[in-house]
């Protein structure tokens, strides 16, 4: 499912196109989405110009030019992609976005577990509510050192709490743990500042390798027109269970941890 580098790879490919074009319709085919789709959001798009795309957490947010925010979560198999004409529907295509130029942006996620609203400028604080970005200057050995005192709680659970690091997932989190030699299920406050410092240049590291390749295409992801990513192929723990560490050769361990399945080098990783 899309993280930190999915969305930011659907944001770089969507920007270019998006920035400065006129919204002339929409159509919600399906509103049952995560929190369901506001009766009164085709009326909030149409006529409105889109300013900027970014990105916070695993949110895309496409500035108005209304002091509004078009907020969009993949969810789980959310797909957010741009094409050219008007393209036969497909199933799951829920919410239609035609511009001005006659392109389409199409929201399609099989599982509607995404969700897309418009919300005040003012609001997107309050409404994604979430902690450190990995790719700001702010994630510092420091500040992650701060977040782990006290913790009981395991260092994979404190990646992937939203509210405290924001845009990780399951996969990227066993990805940078395994970069930075530190087992999944370690205590976070027996982190010492060492490894704070390796974990956070392990996940600048990772995510920017996985950004470079278009993200992690494993089941329904794909980018802003329509791409698979590629760094499924470059994954060194996620999903390899018993297979060989591609570092020392033992085989990766995989047991669920906060509800998910891990996967770590025994002797990589401490
Ligand atoms: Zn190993």
């Amino acid at each position: 499912m899309p993280e930190l580098p999915e969305v930011e790879t659907v944001v770089r490919t969507l920007g270019p196109e998006l920035a400065g074009r006129r919204i002339a319709d929409v159509v919600v085919r399906e509103a049952r989405l995560r929190g369901g789709v506001a009766p009164d959001l085709p009326d909030r798009l149409r006529g409105r110009l889109v300013t900027a795309i970014a990105r916070r957490g695993k949110y895309l947010l496409a500035t108005l030019d209304d002091h509004r925010v078009l907020l969009v979560h993949l969810g789980m198999t959310g797909r957010l992609t741009l094409s050219s004409g008007s393209p036969p529907w497909e199933r799951h295509d829920h919410v239609v976005v035609r511009l001005e130029d006659g392109r389409v942006l199409v929201y399609n996620d099989a599982r509607r577990f995404g969700r897309i609203a418009v919300i005040e400028a003012t609001a997107v604080e309050a409404e994604t509510g979430l902690g450190l970005d990995p790719l700001a200057a702010a994630f510092t050995a420091e500040a992650l050192l701060a977040l782990t005192r006290g913790r009981r709680t395991s260092i994979k659970a404190l990646l992937m709490d939203q509210r405290r690091i924001a845009g990780l997932g399951n996969i990227y989190v066993n990805e940078i743990l395994f970069r930075a030699g530190i087992r999944p299920a370690r205590r976070a406050r027996t982190l010492r500042r060492a490894d704070c410092d390796r974990l956070v240049r392990a996940a600048r590291a990772v995510l920017a390798d996985a950004i470079r390749r278009g993200g992690s295409s494993i089941s329904d992801y794909r980018d802003g027109l329509g791409r698979r990513g590629w760094f499924q192929l470059r994954h060194r723990v996620y999903d390899r269970a018993g297979e060989p560490c591609r570092r020392c050769g033992d085989p990766i361990r995989s047991r669920p941890i906060v509800g998910r399945s891990s996967f770590w080098c025994p002797r990589c990783q401490r």
